[in-house]
């Protein structure tokens, strides 16, 4: 059965001092699958990154996994996705990672994480895409993160529209409920812009 939609999970690829943080991977795959959901992620079995993809699998979701053939190794690229692209490059992933998802959220995670949240969200905001981008602020995770980005504002840098751009939210059921919906009201917007040229 085709999915119901593909939503792209960015996190760690190790799985983080606190239990909380393998709770929330395990409880997004989850949601993912039993919506009729699809993962596209990095297709490693490492960290959060794993855990994200296996409890998709569990329940019935279809994984979609992207990793570049220098990485296969070092995060243990996973036979068992439905769809496992071994890319040559980082910029190849990240690419086809865009094109094949609906909507994209990010979880705790290091720098690539990061790398991968602010890329997404700076396409966004030269509208490159117009695909809905969140943050699971677990815990607090983000908030120092946040935090920074309203000094970013306060200090000329960024407006609040850009900030607006990103849905943040502490529950993963509720965030992953507001961009199904955003998803959900993509075709209709585009049949508004359509019917407005
Ligand atoms: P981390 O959050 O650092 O544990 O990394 C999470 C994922 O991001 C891993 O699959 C990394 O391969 C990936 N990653 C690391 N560096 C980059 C980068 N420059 N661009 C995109 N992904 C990256």
């Amino acid at each position: 059965m085709n999915p119901f939609f593909s939503i792209c999970v960015y996190c760690g690829s190790r799985p983080g001092a606190a239990s909380h943080h393998a709770q929330a991977a395990q409880r997004v795959g989850r949601w993912i699958g039993e919506h009729g959901g699809q993962l596209v992620y990095g297709g490693g079995r490492t960290g959060l990154m794993g855990l994200v993809a296996q409890a998709t699998r569990e329940s019935g979701g279809r994984v979609v996994g992207i990793i570049p053939k220098s990485l296969v190794q070092r995060e243990l690229a996973d036979a068992l996705c439905d769809e496992l692209h071994i890319v040559d490059t980082m910029h190849e992933r990240k690419a086809l990672m865009g094109a094949r998802s609906d909507a994209f959220l990010a979880l705790p995670g290091g720098i690539g994480t990061l790398e991968e949240l602010f890329e997404i969200w700076t396409w966004r905001q030269l509208g490159y895409h117009d695909k809905p981008v969140g943050i699971l602020n677990l815990a607090g995770y983000y908030d120092t993160m946040l935090a920074f980005l309203a000094h970013t504002a306060r200090e000329g840098f960024m407006s609040a529209w850009q900030m607006d751009l990103v849905r943040v939210g502490q529950d993963a059921d509720a965030l992953l409920n507001t961009l199904r919906a955003a998803i959900d009201a993509q075709p209709r917007q585009s049949e508004l812009l359509a019917q407005s040229l």
